[in-house]
């Protein structure tokens, strides 16, 4: 098994530590440079049993007072109910403003847990120790906490940044297939927008990180949280730049929300990266042997490049013209001039938008 060089700083804000089976290590830095009254693991009911257990030991082993707080696994926990039966849990164990939250788990842990870190007694510090793909690549950077509504998903939230990140690649072993698959989307997403050097490599190591190579992945994970983490630090309230990661989302939450949600985030924001492309083809920006070379690297990743037979194509269209991000009747869209030049346009024309959703099928 390879291991992988500790403690890589990306820098000394909000710094993203990345190792491979460090959790003690973690235990001494959190001990050491994160002094607090109370520790307290905030973590779902499947990671619990997987590592929180163990890891709340480590705490202890250290003399850290520390306990652990979890909710059900799933999106379906990403609620104002759970908000306040954490609060409650907290006030109980004396948690005040000295306290340290460890937000230990997927984009579900992360996005809840720094939501209450934010609000509670005006908000106490959170660490970000994410367990899946994506929450290592995409959600524990950048600062974006919410809970959704029953009108829609992340509707209530806050900008508050966690102290620190500390992603250990260890965890990755026992994610599931569909959960590896939605986090590599996020790091397509990178590669299409950042510089073309780094969707080379993704390119020539496909084969790598479909086996999930550590070495591989470890370079194109601390890539992607360079690259996360250089746009949050251009424009941290997404008044402006940080908009181009939105780069396949916009197209990919319309197809989300007509499945229901049964397609499953990555996969359609895989899809939805393709029909940007395609849009940009048609707008007369991206070249086709550009727009192939995206759809080829998704394919060849295990990602879906065409839309299921069960999507009716007005429904898809229907959402968009829901979409929270719309500013007036303008539909802000991410489109690409080249790969590595992503643009903001107002907009797109309806009948490009159709077009390519009908050449996907
Ligand atoms: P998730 O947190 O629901 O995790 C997916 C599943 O994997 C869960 O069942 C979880 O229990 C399980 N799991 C977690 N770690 C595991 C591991 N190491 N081994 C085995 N199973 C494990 O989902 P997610 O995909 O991590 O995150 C999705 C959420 O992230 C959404 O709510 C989304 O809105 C949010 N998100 C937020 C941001 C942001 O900027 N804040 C960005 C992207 C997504
Ligand atoms: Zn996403």
């Amino acid at each position: 098994r390879i291991k992988v060089h500790l403690d890589k700083r990306l820098s000394e804000t909000h710094e993203i530590c990345i190792g491979y089976d460090f959790q003690d290590r973690i235990g001494l830095l959190i001990a050491k440079e994160h002094p607090a009254n109370r520790y307290v693991i905030v973590t779902d009911s499947n990671v619990s049993g997987l590592y929180g257990k163990t890891f709340l030991e480590k705490l202890r082993e250290l003399g850290l007072p520390a306990e652990l707080l979890e909710f059900p696994a799933g999106e379906g926990s990403k609620t104002m109910d759970t908000v306040l039966a954490l609060t409650s849990r907290l006030l109980e164990r004396g948690v005040d403003r000295h306290s340290l939250l460890l937000a230990l788990g997927g984009g579900v842990v992360g996005d809840l847990t720094g939501f209450v870190a934010s609000i509670y007694m005006r908000s106490v510090p959170f660490i970000q120790i994410p367990t899946t793909l994506m929450a290592q690549v995409d959600s524990s950077i950048g600062g974006k906490t919410a809970v959704n509504l029953p009108q829609g998903k992340n509707l209530l939230g806050t900008f508050y940044q966690p102290k620190r990140i500390f992603t250990d690649l260890k965890f990755l072993e026992t994610l599931s297939d569909d959960e590896y698959l939605n986090g590599v989307a996020e790091i397509v997403k990178y590669g299409v927008i950042d510089e073309p050097g780094f969707f080379e490599l993704l390119e020539r190591e496909v084969p790598a990180i479909r086996e999930r190579n550590l070495e591989v992945l470890k370079k194109v994970i601390e890539q992607s949280c360079r690259i996360k983490k250089g746009v949050v630090e251009i424009d941290e309230q997404e008044s402006g730049f940080r908009r181009i990661l939105n780069y396949g989302h916009t197209i990919g939450h319309a197809l989300e929300a007509s499945s229901n949600f049964t397609l499953a985030h990555g996969k359609a924001v895989a899809l939805g990266m393709i029909a940007a492309s395609g849009i940009s083809v048609q707008s007369g920006y991206l070249s086709l042997e550009e727009r192939d070379r995206i759809e080829n690297m998704i394919r060849d990743l295990g990602l879906p490049v065409r839309i299921p037979e069960s999507f009716p194509q007005s429904n898809v269209l229907e959402r968009l013209q829901m979409d929270k991000k719309k500013e007036g009747s303008e539909l802000p869209f991410v489109l690409l001039k080249k790969i590595g030049i992503p643009f903001i346009t107002k907009g797109v024309e309806k009948s490009h938008l159709e077009k390519v959703l009908e050449e996907m099928k």
